[in-house]
């Protein structure tokens, strides 16, 4: 049977792009992209891009205080939101235009619409075509997810932070994952009065535990409000904000309320189902190690799988995919390993297990320091930096880093190639120092500070 194209992928966010780029430029596929929305998805539009935008926007705050410490007569005036939503619009438009660029450039047809799944080959466009594919590749990402009460009440996701008309003099933050961390830094950096409220013991679940606890003190001394074991239990619009009733009793009024409460994969009215392919329970597209769904010509990559939610994951998994099915190079997307950075102030980078994962697993050494960093010391700023090794007391491998720190997610990047090639402790410790930087203490951890 002959297709209208050798492959369909819905979503032109970072999966999928990578995907349709990889088939159609390097392996001669005649490949189609729709998209409903703007092309470059969550990362690109509301996710990783603008919010690194934000970060560096608001670490100015601490940056002139330093400044005045290191002999500069600098006088912080007033953060302006709109200079800078402009110029983020401006940035935003030309990524997109870019990655159109990039499509183009591959010979991808694309279809600025939405398209949903007929049947295992045909696709139906919004305006009621349909088309043919050999294969189809599911690159639909996430949303954020919004409890009931918070839907009622009007409350405002992340993907409604970067088009506010103006910033709130105020705002509430619930959740204490990735998402709410890092905006909670960020607005407190741009001059918001930010309280957290998480549900849980200590924010960033899943992370090493004394990192999490380093950061959540950080937030703190910078002035966020965070209380943890706390949710919402009501929230009620009032006259200049909403009024929000904690479950440990307390009623305060915050002009915004965001939520930051995860992400589910989008996967509603796709036509999934009906066509064979499995869906998890938190709807999430049930593939195995080659991204393959139940129905053999269908793939999906990237958050709507729900695997590892991170852009170069998903970047991956495209590739893979597109290695696989069109260039008869059989490649799996390797999920062990991936480092990742939190973008608080002070930044986390972290790689490999925490040291609670790893006490399960074996014997281990926790090699740790945590210091004033030169630059904040001299400034006489009382931020202080983290550093971790998690050490295997029968190999010697490191088998975890864990940095917080300014350029953290810098630092982490190099220590994962270490990791990645079966570093030990003792390869750390003959690699000679870089003086003075703050990762020469990677190199330089003498004693373990505990063993498990
Ligand atoms: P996370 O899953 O990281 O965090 C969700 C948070 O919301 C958790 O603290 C969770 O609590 C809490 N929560 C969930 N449901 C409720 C509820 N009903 N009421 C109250 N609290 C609730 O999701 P994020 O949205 O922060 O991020 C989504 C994903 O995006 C991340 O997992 C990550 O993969 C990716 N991401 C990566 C970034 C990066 O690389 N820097 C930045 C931003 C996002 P509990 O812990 O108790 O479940």
């Amino acid at each position: 049977m002959a297709f209208d194209y050798d492959l369909f992928v819905i979503g032109g966010g970072s999966g999928g792009v990578r995907a349709a780029r990889i088939a159609a430029g390097e392996h001669g596929a005649k490949v189609a992209l729709a998209e409903e929305d703007r092309m470059g998805g969550t990362c690109v539009i509301r996710g990783c891009v603008p919010k690194k935008l934000m970060v560096f926007a608001s670490s100015f705050a601490d940056t002139f205080g330093e400044a005045r410490a290191y002999g500069w007569d600098v006088t912080p005036g007033e953060f302006d939101w709109r200079v800078f939503r402009g110029r983020l619009d401006a940035e935003l438009d030309r990524l997109e235009r870019a990655y159109r660029a990039g499509l183009d450039t591959a010979g991808v047809t694309v279809f600025d619409t939405r398209a949903t799944v007929e049947d295992a080959h045909t696709l139906r466009l919004a305006d009621g075509a349909t088309v043919t594919a050999r294969h189809i590749l599911v690159a639909t990402g996430g949303r954020p997810f919004l409890p009931g009460i918070a839907a009622a009440a009007g409350a405002l996701t992340s993907n409604d932070i970067f088009k506010l008309d103006r910033l709130p003099e105020s705002a509430l933050i619930v959740g204490g994952g990735f998402i709410a961390c890092e905006f909670a830094c960020i607005l407190n950096g741009m001059g918001v009065k930010v309280t957290q409220f998480y549900r849980g013991e200590q924010i960033l679940r899943g992370f090493d535990g004394e990192a999490r606890g380093h950061i959540a003190e950080h937030m703190r001394e910078a002035g966020i409000d965070l209380h943890v074991g706390c949710d919402v239990m009501e929230l009620e619009r009032v006259a200049g904000g909403t009024r929000v009733t904690a479950t440990n009793g307390h009623e305060t009024v915050h002009e915004a309320v965001i939520y930051a409460t995860g992400r589910v994969p989008n996967t509603e009215g796709l036509g999934l189902e009906a066509t064979g392919v499995r869906l998890g329970r938190r709807g999430e597209v049930v593939v195995d190690e080659w991204s393959q769904t139940a129905v053999p010509s269908i793939y999906a990559v990237g958050d709507v799988t729900d695997r590892i939610n991170l852009t170069p994951v998903a970047i991956r998994e495209g590739h893979a995919f597109a290695d696989t099915v069109f260039g008869a190079r059989p490649t799996k997307a390797d999920h062990t390993l991936v480092p990742s950075a939190v973008f608080t102030q002070p930044e986390f980078g972290t790689v490999g297990l925490t040291e609670e994962e790893a006490r399960d697993l074996g014997p281990i050494e926790i090699y740790a320091t945590a210091f004033r960093p030169m630059r904040s010391a001299f400034a006489g700023r009382p931020e202080r930096a983290m550093m971790k090794l998690v050490v295997s007391a029968e190999n010697r491998r490191v088998l975890g880093c864990h940095i917080v720190a300014p350029q953290a997610g810098e630092m982490i990047q190099l220590a994962a190639i270490a990791l990645r090639m079966g570093a030990t402790k003792e390869d750390f410790d003959r690699t000679v120092a870089v003086h003075p930087v703050m990762a020469e203490e990677l190199v330089t951890l003498r004693k373990p500070v505990r063993t498990a």
